[in-house]
């Protein structure tokens, strides 16, 4: 049963592991059970899209052809695993000069709204940082916090209130599946 428009997802930390600055595909490593929970969440919504902050381009910590080297890496995945994702958008600002675009501002996801014809109210983000719980509180939608990556510390943070929490994606799609 569809519950969601959009199931939004955040990469580092949600999807793969976060050793901090992923600079080379060589670092890039989705968690092991990241395709399964991918597969379960495909049931619940229309579309996967992700939503991004690397700001190591702007700390010239990635290349930005590096960046896309793993981002096709990553749309090729949910490609050849017949998941639809929709597209992955990031935002390379520096913390110290930031747009509307970067975590927890909204403009990546009114960009994907856009481009795509969402619903935001009818979505749901799911991340590990308090900048992906604001930001989707900014769009009126639900959010799921995972407590992989920075996920500890941001469940730690009084200036957030996510609608769910879970232990990890996996977890997070099996609640979801069997719930609402
Ligand atoms: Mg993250």
């Amino acid at each position: 049963m569809i519950k969601y428009d959009t199931i939004f997802l955040d990469r580092d930390g949600t999807l793969n592991h976060d050793p901090g600055y992923i600079a080379s595909i060589n670092d890039f490593q989705f968690f092991d059970y990241t395709l399964l929970a991918l597969k379960k969440l495909k049931n619940i919504c229309n579309n996967f899209c992700i939503i991004s902050n690397q700001s190591g381009v702007a700390r010239g910590l990635i290349r930005i052809d590096d960046l896309s080297e793993i981002h096709s890496y990553i749309l090729s995945f949910f490609h050849d695993n017949n998941l639809n994702l929709i597209g992955i958008y990031f935002c390379t600002d520096h913390p110290n000069n930031v747009s509307i675009n970067r975590k927890p501002g909204d403009g990546m996801f009114l960009k994907a709204s856009e481009d795509h014809n969402i619903t935001l109210k009818s979505s749901l983000m799911i991340g590990d940082s308090v900048c992906d719980v604001k930001a989707a509180q900014k769009c009126n939608m639900e959010s799921m916090l995972v407590l992989t990556g920075n996920g500890k510390k941001a469940k730690k943070s009084p200036n957030i209130s996510p609608t769910f929490i879970e232990k990890n994606l996996l977890t997070a799609s099996i609640f979801l599946s069997d719930t609402k």
